[in-house]
């Protein structure tokens, strides 16, 4: 017994996290949420009851005052009946009976049926299963490293900004860095709207499908599209100045907080070093704690990963991914070739380095990416990786890579352009050339819009779909698996960030010349 923990403890890190990875999707795949069985919470007797139904033919909602059925609901409805119960007002919940009906065979082989009858409900959700109850140490692990972004970007960036002099080095930085974000944004929405044109996911999908689409995630969609925000390129570079630093500090404003420490850095250098000295260690003794934070945190990344994928696996609908297969084959195809193919190519060519020595450098990155769907809980791992595996000097990855977390989304990017045009083909619209030149502006713009947490990318798509005058609710088409379809997005957005840190740091000489370099 002891061996096997000796064993399992001296298992290299990224190795357990990709075991943790599998193993989680297992225990996902094995305890999963039933999609037929419901728990209800009411009160009898005074005492709030808990049952848990199974087995049930129809469940009709009725109004116990009137005693109209609001709404019938059959086995396949789970959904639907979830979110209309969710849709009604507190009176209405209190005031409301449900009534299910179940069928049965008796011993001589006769059906009967049966009504089981349920008052003063409180709750009706989904039965929940062991991987949702363990779901909170994921969420903690993701909190961990959200929590050290904002300093370890304050503090490492100071100390960048203040190594690289002067206001001059910094914006011939930043103009390389934008060119080499919008390239390859711009690419991988070419790549997208290529192969949705040339697959057509969307004529793929029958009618059948498309309607049972529409019933189910119609309803979850409404608040999304309450949500979208409109893309104003002018409001957001306005809004990288901020009006208070400590505020913007306080909200995880990241082009806020890039742009303070730029600012404090670079002026450092123009007060008397006896002055600026102190100050400087003290944001690099900092940055370097928070970067033993990240490393310590780390550890935890095994249990993390587990608890996060084998929740999500729970949760998820497989037969989603059946009738949206072209759709994610689409997708997925696109994202696969641009991570591997475009970004290795980029990595060889502007950085002379070796694309398998670059993925494997990154690959604890690219784990966390997919587990946490976010590219700001991914930061602090990017910064760590791309320092200590590739050698990229920390005024490099400070500047770049919050930056990139924030505005270089290539693998959103390339699902907005895929799905729009998916969503399209689906309601017969055909785009033409003048309007996939829309979709790839656009995707491009929303990109520098998109928050780098979960599901953002969904929201601003409505403002792709806008553009070219495709219906919004679509997106009730592609809801279902999109949570799914953001883990894998989410690991080719941050990819490029760590991609275009080590082009730069190439560009600049400084390649490898980390103090902390000790390529793995
Ligand atoms: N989850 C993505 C990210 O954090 C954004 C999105 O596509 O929703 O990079």
């Amino acid at each position: 017994m002891k061996s096997i923990f000796t064993w399992i403890w001296n298992i290299k890190l990224h190795n357990k996290i990709l075991l943790a990875l599998v193993l989680g999707a297992f225990f996902g795949a094995w305890l999963n949420v039933s999609k037929y069985e419901l728990s209800i919470k009411h009160l009898q007797d005074g005492k709030e009851q808990s049952v848990t139904i199974k087995n049930w033919d129809s469940i009709e909602l009725v109004d116990d005052l009137t005693q109209t059925i609001r709404g019938t609901f059959e086995r396949e409805d789970q959904l639907r009946l979830l979110n209309y119960f969710q849709s009604l007002t507190k009176t209405d919940k209190s005031n409301l009976v449900v009534r299910v009906i179940k069928s049965w065979k008796t011993e001589d082989g006769t059906i009967q049926s049966g009504v089981e009858t349920f008052r003063s409900i409180k709750s009706i959700e989904k039965v929940k299963t062991i991987p949702l109850y363990i779901k909170p140490i994921g969420t903690l692990f993701i909190r961990l490293l959200m929590f050290i972004a904002i300093p370890l970007v304050l503090a490492s960036l100071i100390v960048g900004a203040s190594s690289l002099g002067n206001i001059r080095t910094v914006g011939k930085i930043g103009a390389k860095m934008v060119l080499f974000y919008a390239c390859l944004i711009s690419i991988a929405i070419t790549i997208g709207l290529t192969l949705a044109n040339t697959i057509r996911p969307g004529d793929r999908l029958s009618s059948d499908a498309r309607e049972k689409l529409l019933v189910e995630f119609t309803p979850n969609i409404q608040s999304k599209i309450q949500e979208t925000v409109d893309v104003n390129v002018v409001n957001t570079i306005v809004n990288i100045v901020p009006t208070n630093a400590f505020a913007a500090l306080a909200n995880s404003e990241m082009l806020q907080v890039v742009f303070f420490a730029l600012i404090v850095g670079v002026t450092l250098t123009m007060i008397k070093k006896e002055k600026s000295e102190p100050v400087i260690k003290f944001f690099d003794g900092f940055s370097d704690m928070m970067i033993r934070m990240v490393e310590m945190i780390m550890k935890l990344a095994p249990l993390g990963v587990f608890a996060l994928i084998s929740a999500t696996v729970s949760e998820f609908g497989f037969d989603i991914l059946q009738t949206l297969f072209w759709y994610a084959a689409t997708l997925l195809i696109g994202l696969i070739f641009h991570q591997f193919f475009v970004l290795g190519t980029f990595v060889r060519v502007f950085a002379k380095m070796n694309p398998i020595k670059f993925f494997k450098g990154i690959r604890d990155v690219m784990l966390i990416s997919f587990t946490a769907s976010s590219s700001a809980a991914a930061l602090p791992v990017n910064m760590e990786c791309c320092e200590v595996n590739l050698g990229v000097p920390k005024k490099i990855t400070s500047f770049v890579l919050p930056l990139g977390a924030t505005i270089n989304m290539d693998g959103t990017s390339m699902y907005q352009a895929v799905a729009a045009v998916f969503i399209a083909q689906v309601y017969g619209i055909e785009l033409h050339l003048s309007e996939q030149l829309i979709i790839l502006l656009t995707a491009l713009l929303a990109s520098i819009g998109t928050a780098p947490v979960p599901g953002v990318g969904l929201i601003m798509l409505i403002i792709v779909l806008r553009s070219v005058n495709v219906p919004e609710e679509g997106i009730a088409l592609i809801l279902g698996i999109d949570r799914f379809l953001d883990m894998c997005r989410t690991v080719v957005n941050t990819s490029g960030d760590a991609v275009v840190a080590t082009i730069i740091a190439k560009q600049e000489g400084v390649l490898g010349k980390t103090n902390l370099a000790t390529a793995t």
